[in-house]
């Protein structure tokens, strides 16, 4: 098997190595993208000799071409970033790039035939009509790396898509589950970065303490697992063992369990419908014997509503939604915005956008753009 891995330095790419390098030893990796670390991604290139290699510009080519051991073709820029996903010889793709940045290269790797082992769930959130179908066209299958959305497709073993009654998405509920809204209204990034369960890259983590991550992962798995909204239910389950579950039309329900690490469902997603053996630690029941499930509470956060409004109303309305989410976390990270002002300038643009229908490419850049220039005109500062 050959793998391409974008965003092989973050928190998902570096566990994907992980998992090569323990569990799949006949793997080869074809191809790796970095970002600002230069110095991760260097010794990955040496150890895993790709064949291509990509980084953001030509200062960073310089020193992965300074390296010694092996000499792989090196792309930059953001053409470059579609050109490794399309052109490696990987048959499989893992997207692990953070945000809108994954939509691109996942398009480009399905339309040139390559599985997408997909964990950047931004790329459903702005695009899910168009990906799905153009990976239906194009025979290709797209296998979640998202351990709930992983944990359903396990569980979908269990009977066929049309006996599913209802899917339970479960939610950690993040660093402020049982905050008061005062408490959480005065949270700075370092507190939110405090994620109880799971080590994770930073967009992500805010998204977790927003449960925007939650709304993210209710459009994703709509698209994923073709389901209207009304039949995925949301509740917390702070342990983290269960990873979601799916109700079946008998009354039966399948739970997939396991202790929160990413390289479980990492390694699943490469290895369905086979089970690799591994090391990895294993949950033991007696040590996690108080599993309990509770509703959110919707009112502290806010961003789990509006996910919700623009998983109903669809079209344009995730693609805004989604930028002005990435936006704001990034503000908020650097503690130019408060925790509240992410759900307000969402809830803001959702007030005055007028959604379109989804037909190409283009509604979605057309609605990117109006949200770059809807953050253009306001100032959000505290
Ligand atoms: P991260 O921030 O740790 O890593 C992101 C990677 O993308 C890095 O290699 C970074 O260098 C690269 N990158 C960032 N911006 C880029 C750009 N503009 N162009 C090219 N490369 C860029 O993020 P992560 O936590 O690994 O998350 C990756 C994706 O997986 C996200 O969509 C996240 O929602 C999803 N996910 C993560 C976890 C987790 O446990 N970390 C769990 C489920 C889903
Ligand atoms: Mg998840």
């Amino acid at each position: 098997m050959k793998i391409s891995i974008l965003g092989a330095t973050g928190s998902i790419g570096m566990q994907t190595l992980d998992v090569v390098r323990t569990c799949l030893p006949h793997a080869k990796i074809a191809a790796l993208s970095g970002f600002s670390n230069i110095e991760k991604l260097s010794p990955l290139v040496e150890e895993f000799k790709p064949n291509m290699v990509w980084v953001p510009d030509d200062a960073s080519a310089s020193v992965i071409a300074g390296l010694t051991r092996n000499h792989p073709e090196i792309l930059t820029g953001e053409d470059g970033l579609i050109s490794i996903a399309a052109e490696s010889d990987a048959e499989i793709l893992v997207n692990a790039l953070v945000g809108r940045a994954g939509l691109a290269p996942t398009l480009a790797a399905i339309n040139a035939g390559k599985n997408i082992a997909l964990a950047n769930k931004e790329t459903l959130v702005t695009a899910g009509e168009l990906v799905m179908r153009l990976a239906r066209e194009k025979k290709i299958k797209i296998t979640p790396i998202d351990s709930e959305h992983s944990a359903i497709w396990q569980c979908l073993n269990g009977g066929t898509i049309s006996e599913v009654e209802k899917i339970i998405l479960t939610a950690s509920g993040g660093p402020f589950l049982g905050w008061t809204r005062d408490k959480i209204s005065a949270a700075k990034a370092s507190d939110a970065l405090k994620h109880p369960n799971w080590s994770m890259g930073a967009k992500i983590t805010i998204d977790s303490a927003t449960l925007m991550n939650k709304g993210l992962e209710l459009i994703e798995a709509m698209w994923l697992f073709n389901q209207p909204m009304q039949s995925i239910e949301i509740l917390v389950h702070p342990q983290s063992i269960i990873h979601s579950m799916v109700q079946f039309i008998d009354g039966s329900v399948m739970a997939q369990a396991g202790l929160p690490d990413m390289r479980l469902p990492i390694l699943y997603a490469l290895s369905a419908p086979s089970r690799i053996k591994t090391d990895f630690p294993r949950v033991n029941f007696l040590e996690k014997n108080n599993i309990t499930f509770e509703t959110p509470v919707i009112e502290n956060f806010p961003c789990l509503s509006l996910a919700q409004h623009a998983a109903k109303i669809g079209g344009t309305l995730p693609a805004v939604m989604n930028y002005l989410n990435e936006w704001a976390v990034g503000q908020f990270l650097q503690d130019k915005i408060g925790f509240y002002q992410i759900s307000d300038i969402i809830s803001d643009a959702f007030g005055i956008y007028n959604v379109k229908p989804v037909i190409s490419l283009n509604d979605i850049t057309e609605a990117e753009d109006w949200a770059v220039n809807f953050i253009g005109g306001k100032k959000w500062q505290q």
